[in-house]
């Protein structure tokens, strides 16, 4: 049974994501996620009230023992599964001014982002090859595009992102496998609940922040068939804020 790994889908635009991949390509989900049992069961339960299939997977991207044991273990229990979609979808942000960023915060935000990357991407990339198939989307963001000011540690682990997504594309291209990054700028979820939004949209030109389900159908094409030729691209999803 082919499978999609959605890392980070108990909320919020990985939620969104698990839901929306189950509903177009019939795939059944796996639901990473790092504490929230309760989001994680709802995610759950969205993808079955809709006909789909998924279960959850918790684990915490950056800890790559327990990446490589749960990955493991499932695999074993479920020999004739693969895991054709991997969405590094889990990250976090530990917002401050450059001077006051601590060694703890700077590791937080590289780690989740981009070892959880390396250490998902490890964990199923070689049975993508040997298959000849696949599809890796890497959630970015505008913040490792332009940089922002106050997210220092963000920008950098999102442009580390968005930079092994094209060596790496380039890498596995041949074996139909492709690999893109997504770049959302203000997307509503519990991440940007703090943000003042009638401040902010002002900056946005389409005058309002985005969904998590816009974000999911732009993920859901780039893991479908249709996108077999787009491999190595950052798309930005953010309402014309940066191109
Ligand atoms: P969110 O609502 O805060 O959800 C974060 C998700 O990541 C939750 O499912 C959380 O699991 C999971 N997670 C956190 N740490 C993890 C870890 N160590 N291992 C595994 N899972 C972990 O965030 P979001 O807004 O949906 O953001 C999703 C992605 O989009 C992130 O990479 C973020 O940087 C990126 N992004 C967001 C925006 C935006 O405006 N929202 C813009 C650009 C990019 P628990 O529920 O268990 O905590």
């Amino acid at each position: 049974m082919k499978c999609a790994l959605v890392t980070g889908s108990s909320r919020g635009i990985g939620r969104a994501i698990a839901v929306q991949l189950a509903k177009d390509l019939g795939i059944h989900i796996l639901i990473n996620y790092a504490s929230n049992d309760a989001a994680a069961a709802e995610t759950k339960a969205m993808i079955e009230a809709k006909g789909g299939t998924a279960e959850l997977l918790k684990f915490k991207v950056e800890d790559s023992t327990a990446v490589n044991t749960a990955i493991t273990a499932w695999q074993e229990a479920n020999p004739d599964s693969h895991v054709e979609i991997l969405v590094n979808n889990a990250g976090v942000t530990k917002d401050n001014l450059f001077p006051w960023v601590t060694e703890e915060d700077w590791d937080t935000v590289m780690n989740i982002s981009v070892k959880g990357m390396y250490n998902c991407t490890q964990a199923i990339i070689k049975k993508m090859l040997r298959n000849r198939s696949g599809r890796i989307i890497n959630i970015a963001s505008l913040s490792g595009q332009k940089g922002v000011p106050g997210q220092t540690n963000y920008s950098a682990a999102k442009g580390a992102m968005i930079a092994a997504t094209k060596a790496l594309s380039q890498e596995i291209a041949k074996r139909k496998i492709t690999v893109n990054a997504i770049a959302p700028g203000f997307i509503n979820s519990d991440m940007t609940s703090d943000l003042d939004e009638e401040q902010l949209r002002q900056m946005v030109p389409a005058n309002r922040f985005g969904e998590a389900e816009e974000v999911a159908h732009l993920a859901s094409f780039l893991a479908s068939d249709k996108a077999a030729y787009i491999t190595g691209e950052v798309i930005n999803i953010n309402g014309g804020i940066y191109a």
